[in-house]
This record gives structure tokens, sequence and C-alpha cells, in this order.
């Protein structure tokens, strides 16, 4: 396969979703990858915080191969023992209770609202059910996940969406307060707003939200698809806040590369969901599980704060950069605002001519590198992004 035809054939037959960039991987290795015709790329994006161990990981690709040649698949119906031992692994490292095990972001944040509408019926009435997000948030695709996510331009051609979402602005306490009524079931929000530009929320308000929901019994979900499994430099963005949520979602780098989504109930909601309450048929697959076993495993204490440690270098390098005005993020998740307001969009096809994956978020250029990228890996990306970066300046 050569890449243009690749390329032609994708376009012929792939629905036109995406806009994809001028890049068709073939294989890769640790943090770097390569196309069709041989020329290698520093990969900064992890398949949009996915591939958390890189490519190929060793104990990841034995895991998974063995998993798929026991049991690739099993229904719920029945047990199976990866799954046990995720749910067991995700409990004991985050003090929460239960977990139920979706397929991606938006599945595991259906399941969240799911459980908070059910938590506030069972105790108060039918009629709580409304769920306060923030403007400017993302948390999926779905119909209902896009009445959540308070960002207008993904609404406006699906309407009618769930009804129930009312959306706030970030760090405004009195705005949020204003917001609540009678019919308030929980806040669901993320600590570091991802899509929307790698905004970190303020403790301060991050805080008084806590306090506010836990007077009213009102639940605190937290979407940690992003933010969460080692990204920010903590298993949970939520240790850096200490705050304790009645509900997390995880996704995005949970599976180290295959599809899968958790929520994550606290004491209150532990025993919400019910039989028949909730259900997906490929939740929890054996072979997806063999995989995130292996990332919670290789998550450890080190290899976390070696993530804080790399984020707070690639930082400091990017910020003695004439061309960079301000980073933001926490650990491996950052955003870049550069000077003269260059477009993100035609850095990151620079940086692709340079032999670096980046991805945006609206104006700013976002890393999402693998948790376990080398330094060696960082120094070569990290040049070829300043010399797209330096370029984009030219040809503007
Ligand atoms: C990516 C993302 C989602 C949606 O996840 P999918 O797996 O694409 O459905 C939800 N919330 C946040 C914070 C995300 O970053």
């Amino acid at each position: 396969m050569d890449t243009s035809t690749l390329m032609q054939k994708d376009k012929e037959y792939i629905c036109g979703t995406y806009s994809r960039f001028n890049l068709a991987v073939s294989h890769g290795e640790s943090s770097t990858c390569w196309d069709f015709d041989g020329k290698k790329y520093i990969d900064f994006s992890s398949g949009i915080g996915v591939n958390s161990l890189g490519y190929a990981h060793k104990n990841w690709v034995n895991a998974v191969a063995e998993q798929a040649g026991k049991i690739p698949h099993m229904s719920n119906l029945y047990y199976t023992q990866p799954d046990a031992d995720l749910a067991q692994k995700l409990v004991d490292r985050t003090g929460m209770k239960k977990i139920f095990f979706a397929n991606s972001g938006a599945e595991a944040n259906e399941g969240a609202i799911k459980a908070a509408r059910k938590y506030s019926q069972d105790k108060y009435s039918a009629e709580r059910y409304e769920i306060i997000t923030l403007e400017n948030s993302f948390h999926g695709r779905t119909i209902t996940t896009l009445a959540a996510t308070g960002q207008e331009v993904f609404h406006s051609k699906f309407n009618p969406l769930t009804e129930g979402f009312t959306h706030t602005p970030a760090n405004d306490i009195t705005a949020l307060e204003n917001n609540l009524t009678a019919k308030t079931c929980a806040v669901m929000l993320e600590l570091v707003q991802g899509e929307g530009g790698v905004n970190p929320l303020e403790g301060d308000f991050v805080e008084k939200v806590a306090d506010i929901c836990a007077e009213r019994d009102i639940l605190l979900i937290v979407d940690e698809v992003q933010t969460g499994m080692g990204r920010t430099g903590k298993l949970l963005c939520c240790e850096h806040f200490n705050l304790k949520p009645d509900i997390i979602t995880l996704a995005k780098g949970l599976g180290g590369g295959l599809p899968v989504g958790a929520v994550l109930f606290g004491d209150k909601t532990a025993n919400t969901l019910g039989i028949s309450d909730h259900a997906t048929t490929f939740g929890g697959n054996p072979v997806v599980c063999a995989g995130a076993n292996v990332v919670m495993d290789t998550l450890t204490d080190e290899l976390l704060a070696e993530v804080a440690k790399k984020g707070e270098y690639i930082t400091n390098e990017l910020l003695a950069l004439e061309e960079v005005e301000s980073v933001s993020g926490k650990g491996l998740m950052l955003g870049i605002t550069l000077k003269n307001s260059k477009d993100s969009r035609t850095v990151a096809e620079n940086a692709i001519k340079n032999g670096v994956i980046v991805l945006t978020a609206k104006e700013k250029i976002r890393l999402l590198p693998p948790l376990t990228i080398g330094w060696d890996e960082i120094e070569t990306g990290l040049k070829s992004l300043k010399q797209a970066i330096n370029e984009s300046g030219k040809t503007k």
C-alpha cells in the first residue's frame, strides 16, 4: 500500500466526517511511528490521549494477543476474569466503590447521566433530573452527551437534543448557584477542559462546587475521559484538586489503544444501578480489559512522577521560544498559545511535514504524547515542532 492510493480509497468509501491530515500511518514503536513511505514521526498526540503506553508496548501486545487466543468475547451474562481484575485495580487505586464498563467516553458519560438521574429519582422524585455542565465543555457526540456539551457549534444541526441540561461559565460560582434549581440532580465537569482548549479549572471554583453539591445532595460527576489514567501526572486529575466525586468517567487512555470506557461510582452511587438498569454487549470485553490491566500495572507512582517531570520540561522548553505566548495544562496534557495568532491547523500541518504529530484545541496547539515517551523522543519531537512553528510564521 502507498499513501496516495490509501487516501483515495478512504475518501471513496469512508464517511467524510473527519478533516484528516495528510498522513497515513503504517506501524509504530514507543512514541515513534512510520508512514507507508517509511518516513518517521514522533507522535505527540497518542491518538488523542489513547495510546497511553505508545505503540507496540511488549506487555500490552502480549496480554492482548494471549487473551484473544483464549476468550475474545463473552456475554456479560457470564463471568470473565480480565474485567473483574481491572475493576478491582480501579477501585483499589481510586477509592471509588463500583465500576461499570462501557466502550467509549460518550458511553461512559451516558452511563453516568443515567445513574445520576436514577439516584435522584429513587431518593427524591422523577422531577429532579437536571444536570449542570460548563460552557465550552466536551462530553461526547451522542444526542445526550451533545446536550451535556456546552458548545453551541456541536448542537445546531441535531436538535432537539435530550432535555434537562444547563450550561454555566467555568470558574463563576455565582452563575452556577443561579443555575441551580429544585430539579438539579448533578453537576458534571472536566477539571481540565480538553477539546475546549486545555483550560484547567480554578481550584477554588472546584472546591466550592464540591461543597454546594455535598450540601444539597447533588451528585458531582467528573469527566476524566481525557484527564484520567495518568495524563496529568496523577492517576486521576481529581487528585490535584483533592476531590472525591460521586461519579467519575474514564475512557481514552484506559485501554492503551483499544476501545473502553468506565463509570466509577463512589459511596453514594455504588448501588444506584441494579439488574437491567444498564447494559452493553461489548462492555468489559476480555481482550480490551486485558490491555487495560497492563496499562494500570504500568502506571506506577514512578511513571506518574516522570509524566509530571516530562510535562514540566516540555513546558519550559516551549516557554523559552520567542513565538510562544503561554502554555496551559497539566502533566502531558498541554496547550500552546502562539503569538501573532498563528493558525493552529497550519502549524499542525507543518509539524507533520517536519516529522512530528501534534493536535489542536481551538486556537491552541495541543500535545498529548504517550505517557511512556522517551526523553530522546521528546528532544526530537520538540526540535521538529519548533521548526514547524517558525515556518508557520513565515508562511503567514
Ligand atoms: C474524548 C472525550 C469524550 C468522548 O469520548 P469518545 O470516546 O470519543 O466518545 C468525552 N469527554 C471528554 C472530556 C473527552 O475528551
